[in-house]
């Protein structure tokens, strides 16, 4: 019996599948150090858990609006209001995360074989989306000398009459880097004229380590603007939530509508109790979300000066987000032991064997050459797994 053409084509998530060979080792007694998944180690913030407990006493158990209850949306809309984004709370739709939030917004916007440009290095998941939405992603490679970020030269190449939309990711996974706002000002004006959504992921719009540089939302730059974007965000690495599953779109009331009834037809609404739990973290749990922000920052401050000390490798400094996009090229066309070193997928396979170090390897963000280290994880961790991986480029190279 065959399968649809979509199970063939979608691939598992190569982060999550790290780091379920992360639990297969520590299940046989190895300790390993994990950097591949971008997940905070810190616990969800009381104040939500109590919400949460509250809740379920309280009975709200049972089906809520499909598109999440009328408080949170309410929050979500005022949260933005932050970065300069007025929607009303009938324009946010809740989601099981702000994955599903992206699966919601292509099935809305893509029709069979219509082309999304997606600038890589990107976060793997998107690939896959595209293409379970009968999409078609059209890579292209950004520039390590621009920061990778892209030009709108670079989307003009990329351009076909069968685009449909561009993807931004600011501040961005894996390479931690931020757009500015005069560079996401052309690419609005780019997509406005041709005509193209904008799918804005800034689920990490909380964690950028300046205090000067506030995060800057596509969707803010003017109402052409953000009337063809659908902003995407999520609780799940500001407030230490991945578990809970919140996300959101805000979009303009058409495609609003639209994700709502897709959604009504598939999940239904979120789970009642983590609702919720999200208006606590939105409305009481702001201090929380300071506090782990600095750890954030005082880990990139050491993983990234660390790992410019070690001969051969070499990074850019994140702006935002928690992950270190390391330079591994002048590890290449060398063996260790039995390994063969050709690409960032066998350094990282040294790594994870031989150094019991997990991280994940630039393939699975459409780029080479490169190796990604979250940096959501414990101070012992971090500088554990940094010596493991200076003992490996020491001993070997
Ligand atoms: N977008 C980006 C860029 C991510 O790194 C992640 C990682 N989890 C997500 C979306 C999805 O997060 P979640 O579904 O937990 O909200
Ligand atoms: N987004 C995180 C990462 O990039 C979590 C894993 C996932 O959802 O794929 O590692």
């Amino acid at each position: 019996m065959k399968l649809s053409k979509i199970a063939s084509v979608v691939c598992p998530s190569p982060t999550l599948t790290m780091a379920s060979r992360v639990a297969a080792k520590r299940e046989s007694g190895v300790d390993v150090v994990d950097f591949s998944a971008g997940e905070p180690d810190f616990n969800t913030p009381d104040c939500v858990k109590k919400a949460a407990v509250q809740a379920l006493e309280e009975n709200f158990t049972h089906y809520t609006p499909y598109a999440g209850i009328y408080e949170l949306r309410k929050a979500f809309a005022e949260d933005l209001k932050k970065y300069k984004l007025d929607y009303d709370a009938s324009q946010i739709v809740v989601s099981n995360g702000s994955k599903h939030a992206l699966k919601n917004a292509f099935a809305a916007i893509l029709d069979a074989g219509d082309e999304v440009i997606v600038p890589a290095p990107y976060w793997n998941s998107y690939i896959d989306i595209i293409k379970m939405c009968s999409g078609v992603p059209v890579v292209v490679k950004t520039k390590r000398s621009n920061g990778f970020r892209v030009t709108v030269d670079e989307l003009k190449a990329a351009f076909s009459e069968k685009t449909k939309a561009l993807l931004i990711n600011s501040p961005n996974n894996p390479t931690g880097m931020v757009y500015s706002e005069e560079e996401l000002r052309e690419i609005g004006n780019f997509a406005v004229q041709n005509d193209l959504f904008i799918i804005s992921d800034e689920i990490y719009n909380r964690l950028i380590y300046s205090k000067k540089l506030l995060h800057c939302s596509i969707a803010s730059l003017g109402e052409n603007i953000k009337q063809r974007t659908i902003v995407i965000g999520g609780l799940s690495k500001s407030y230490a939530m991945t578990g809970w599953r919140v996300g959101f779109t805000a979009s303009n009331t058409e495609v609003a509508t639209a994700i709502a009834n897709i959604q009504s037809n598939s999940t239904s609404n979120i789970n009642s109790i983590a609702q919720k739990a999200a208006v606590a973290a939105l409305t009481l749990a702001q201090d929380d979300a300071e506090a782990m922000l600095k750890q954030f920052e005082h880990r990139r401050d050491y993983i990234a000066q660390r790992i410019s000390d070690i001969p051969f490798l070499s990074s850019l400094l994140p702006k935002g987000a928690f992950y270190l996009f390391v330079d591994v090229s002048k590890l290449l066309g060398q063996s260790v032991g039995e390994y063969r070193i050709e690409t960032a997928d066998d350094v990282a396979e040294v790594l994870f064997d031989k150094y019991n170090v997990a991280v994940v390897p630039s393939g699975a963000f459409g780029y080479e050459d490169h190796i990604r280290i979250s940096y959501a994880t414990g101070m012992r961790d971090i500088v554990e797994g940094v010596n493991r991986i200076e003992r490996f480029v020491k001993e070997n190279f």
